[in-house]
């Protein structure tokens, strides 16, 4: 189903010359910008309620700043959203937004809705310099890291879209946790993540418990234990092989931190026990990575680790060299680790009509056959081979 569904953008200039957003801004930085405009830090308190816990987009409605201020701000700033491209909705009620950036680059973000409550899946970079060869993500080219702004922007749009302001208690919130897991890898964009995270889990605004939050890496290894320290965030690893062979010929990143460094940083991400585990993520590549052996070298590699597993059966997209392993050897791969004691769960693709499950998320909106997809898959990987740090 799609549902075009234009959002005027707010204007990001005005007649005395470009406005600059205030999402994104920490407290100091808000505070800061409140100077600017000669008015006292504490200013930025009640900004930031208006913001980040009422939802407001407009500063005409915070009423309980002077008429003088509200001015002063319309003049010099703009809340700041990312612009809604496009929005669809899938048939098992998956949404997805393609979002376009002040510069027009675009990213996409999804929301995964469970009976009362859900995920929304954030994108961390347009693109992304890594390419895992099952990731359509990783064909893409065009690549920058996002600002700390944009990214907590594509929550507030989630939120915008369900009418879920001001913050809900816990409980009743719908959108009640966040999983990094959509475009681009996070942990190559470490400040901004963290940044866009911290605004997240501010108790006066968003105030989204850090237990909600699931941040997803390829493996960065210098910056896994930074994430536990400075966030501490659920962590989960796109782990997809036991052995190094299987997982540098899938994942390209493996040949710079191979499976003992990471394991090893894994092992030292803080706070880890029985009642907060790390997950494994798992895609189940027919012929790759899906074998009882490869499912018992597994439990070798993990021994002794609170962890789970997380079992993604392969979202196939136009020009992709995998097939998904078959239910039956997916069950059986669940099976051995099951009984070994671990828990292994086969997540239900969502919104695969859409295009919106896990590794399908792209921008080019171009209509490419499956060759030519191909084609430019394979060109890409030649270009990017081995990706890289991305200096924003
Ligand atoms: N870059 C981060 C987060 C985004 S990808 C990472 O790699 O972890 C989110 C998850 O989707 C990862 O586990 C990724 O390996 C997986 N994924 C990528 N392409 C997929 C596909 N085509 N089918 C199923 N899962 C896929
Ligand atoms: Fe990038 Fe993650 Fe896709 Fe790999 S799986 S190409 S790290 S988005």
């Amino acid at each position: 189903m799609n549902h075009p569904r234009p959002t005027p953008p707010e204007p990001a200039s005005s007649a005395h010359g470009p406005r600059a957003p205030l999402v994104g801004l920490d407290r100091a930085e808000l505070a800061a910008a409140m100077v600017d405009l000669g008015e006292k830090p504490f200013r930025a308190k009640q900004l930031w309620h208006w913001i980040y816990h009422r939802g407001a987009t407009d500063f005409a409605a915070m009423t309980d700043l002077s008429k003088d201020l509200r001015a002063k701000l319309a003049e010099h700033h703009v809340v700041g959203r990312p612009v809604i491209v496009r929005e669809q909705t899938s048939s098992d009620r998956t949404r997805k937004w393609l979002l376009a950036f002040a510069d027009g680059e675009k990213a996409e973000t999804v929301f995964i809705p469970e009976e009362d409550r859900g995920a929304v899946c954030i994108s961390s970079q347009v693109g992304c310099t890594l390419t895992c060869r099952f990731c359509h993500t990783g064909t893409q080219r065009l690549v920058r890291n996002l600002s700390a702004g944009e990214i907590v922007g594509q929550f507030m749009v989630a939120r915008d879209s369900y009418g879920e302001w001001p913050t809900p208690t816990d409980e009743s919130r719908m959108l009640s946790n966040i999983v990094v897991m959509g475009m681009g890898e996070p942990l190559y964009n470490f400040e901004e993540v963290a940044k866009a995270l911290k605004i997240v889990m501010a108790d006066d605004g968003i105030a989204l418990g850090k237990r909600r939050i699931t941040l997803s890496t390829s493996g960065v290894v210098p910056e896994i234990v930074r994430a536990g320290e400075e966030l501490g965030v659920n962590l989960a690893i796109s782990l997809h092989a036991p052995d190094d062979d299987t997982r540098t010929a899938i994942m390209p990143i493996n040949k710079k931190y191979p499976l003992k460094e990471l394991m090893a940083a894994v092992r030292a991400y803080p706070g880890l026990s029985n009642s907060r585990r790390v997950t494994f993520e798992y895609v189940m590549l027919k012929g790759i990575n899906d074998t009882p052996a490869h499912a018992r070298a597994l439990i070798k590699l993990t021994a002794g680790l609170p962890c789970k597993f997380n079992l993604i059966p392969f979202n196939a997209w136009p020009g992709a060299i995998y097939e998904c392993s078959d239910p039956d050897t997916i069950e059986a791969f669940a099976q051995i680790l099951y009984n070994a004691g671990y828990t292994a769960t086969v997540r239900t693709p969502r919104g695969r009509d859409i295009l919106a499950a896990c590794g399908q998320l792209k921008t080019d909106s171009e209509r490419l056959s499956a060759r030519e997809q191909r084609a430019r898959a394979e060109a890409a990987w030649r270009e990017k081979d081995g990706g890289g740090q991305l200096h924003a």
